[in-house]
């Protein structure tokens, strides 16, 4: 019946991004705690990558669990509609105010891409509840990612996701400049689009800074407030996708207090580090001027929702996230961090097979090239295989992106424990180069 077998027994777990069945060493894991996790067999390894990007705080974090279990003896998920319940409560007052003017709304969901669906979906709905309903058309960044559900795909513009799209997304992809003498040129094409066609758009979807799953590539927040201004001006609602860069990731707690007040968006969607990975939930947080356009009857409302919505354990472990955000004042810790990961950049330039290497916040990227062509390797992410199949052997947990290797530690990290991470993960890249 099973023709796989793990560790001489059936194989069930299909995994996500997998060629299956899998090829390589496969440990299980057994252990997580602060930065490290460990293996049944006893291998320590430093999650480089907070587990897709999402365990902030770190493994295991004792106010995280204290928090889930109170709570868990308490009331577990209930039905919230129309109903609330004390962490909702307590939950929304505090991210709120974390988020600052012009938030005034939370929708909870899930995951990252259920906090995208709800965000295009209400953004749609928002233009026909404003009689604008020509407005069905989004505009996103190239090279730009929101998640694997097909509504997320279809704004999303990483290449081999989205070839199995059943409909056409009509969708304006704005260039985003690599360079700053490319600015200009970016914005003027999304000029032109939106003299033309601006009357179509219903929203905006971008990942604010950085576009994570491209391959961690930083932008500069000059080109964002531009952009912004422009499709602001053009009558569309802008929608900032900060499930990845959100809670801390690219230096502040959230990306969007870098922008100006007035072009702060109408929309944001937050998850991974909203729970700092604990478990998955999700919310997409509105302003007043959205939320009223929903007010006011049966034909307004908005029919959209999913089971585990404001999930009580969930709403109660976020809050403490929150808390120990502040209490800890982890933004301002993280900047030793952030100092030192900067403080890469050179030593990895010296390699003959190093591209590029990106840095922004508490994400930090080298691009690997042939060092005989000068050109991106071929398969892109064969190199990266190979030096994130070292690293393992020396405790160092990566995946590459591409042609990409990149680290998004989790902040309970010490300056000795990323230290450690860059030295194993420099004379993996030399010794591929
Ligand atoms: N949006 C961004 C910017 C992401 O980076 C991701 C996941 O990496 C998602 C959305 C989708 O989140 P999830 O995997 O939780 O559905």
């Amino acid at each position: 019946m099973f023709d796989d077998s793990f560790l001489g027994r059936p194989d069930t777990l299909w995994h996500p991004f997998t060629p299956m069945p899998p090829v390589g060493p496969r440990e299980v894991l057994a252990r997580a705690e602060g930065a490290f996790v460990y293996t049944e067999s006893g291998h320590k390894l430093f999650d480089a990558t907070s587990s897709w990007w999402c365990q902030s705080l770190g493994h295991c974090h004792p106010r995280l669990v204290k928090a889930f279990t109170d709570q868990a003896k308490v009331m577990d998920q209930v039905m919230v509609a129309p109903h609330t319940h004390r962490p909702a409560i307590e939950l929304g007052d505090k991210l709120l105010g974390a988020l600052g003017e012009p938030f005034r709304r939370l929708f909870y969901s899930d995951d990252g891409s259920t906090a995208v669906e709800a965000a295009l979906k209400m953004s749609l709905q928002f233009q026909k509840n404003v009689g604008q309903p020509k407005r069905r058309r989004f505009m996103a960044l190239e090279r730009g990612y929101h998640g694997d559900t097909l509504g997320a795909v279809a704004v999303s513009h990483v290449g081999e996701f989205h070839d199995l799209l059943p409909f056409e997304s009509h969708v304006f992809r704005a260039r985003v400049p690599s360079r700053a003498d490319d600015e200009a040129a970016c914005l003027s094409e999304v000029e032109n689009f939106l003299k033309n066609e601006g009357d179509t758009v219903a929203a905006l979807i971008a990942e604010p800074l950085v576009l994570g799953a491209a391959g961690m590539h930083v932008y500069s927040l000059s080109y964002l407030e531009k952009l912004v201004r422009l499709v602001r001006n053009a009558g569309a609602l802008v929608i900032f996708d900060e499930v990845f860069t959100g809670f801390g990731r690219t230096g502040p707690l959230f990306a969007l207090e870098t922008m100006p007040r007035d072009l702060r968006p109408d929309m944001v969607c937050l998850s991974k580090g909203l729970t700092s990975g604990f478990l998955p939930f999700a919310v997409t947080a509105v302003t007043k001027t959205v939320y009223d356009a929903f007010t006011g009857g049966p034909a307004k409302a908005f029919f959209h929702g999913h089971t585990f919505t404001a999930n009580p354990m969930a709403c109660r472990v976020a809050l403490e996230v929150l808390r120990i955000f502040e209490e800890e004042k982890i933004v301002e810790k993280n900047r030793v961090l952030i100092e030192q990961m900067a403080a890469q950049k050179a030593r990895f330039l010296a390699l003959p097979n190093v591209a590029e290497v990106r840095h922004l916040g508490m994400v930090w990227a080298v691009e690997l090239k042939d060092a005989a062509t000068g050109q991106p390797p071929v398969p892109a992410n064969g190199p990266g295989w190979r030096i994130a199949s070292a690293c393992w052997n020396k405790g160092l947990w990566l995946r590459p992106l591409h042609q990409n290797l990149y680290l998004t530690p989790p902040y309970c990290a010490t300056p000795e424990d990323l230290s450690r991470a860059f030295d194993v993960l420099l004379s993996a890249v030399q010794k591929e180069s």
